[in-house]
């Protein structure tokens, strides 16, 4: 699945979410989320954000490990 991470956290472009063609993302208060189990990898929305906030699960960055979990949670939250 695609994870989105902390650069997205105050922005409010929702590029991303519009070209999703499963609708997985998940607004949050801060940032938005994108449930793993709804993604399809067809990465659509890696282009679209301005500030390159979203990533594969397999090369995240390290400094953003946990946010694999943290889209996983949140998503379902919302
Ligand atoms: Fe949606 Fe495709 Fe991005 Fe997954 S990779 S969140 S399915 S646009």
């Amino acid at each position: 699945a695609h994870v989105v991470t902390e650069a997205c956290f105050n922005c409010k472009y929702t590029d991303c979410v519009v070209v999703c063609p499963v609708e997985c993302f998940y607004e949050g208060e801060s940032m938005v989320y994108i449930n793993p189990d709804e993604c399809i990898d067809c990465e659509a929305c890696v282009p679209e954000c301005p500030v390159e906030a979203i990533f594969h699960e397999d090369n995240l960055p390290e400094k953003w490990q946990e946010y694999t979990q943290i889209n996983a949670d949140k998503s379902q939250e919302l």
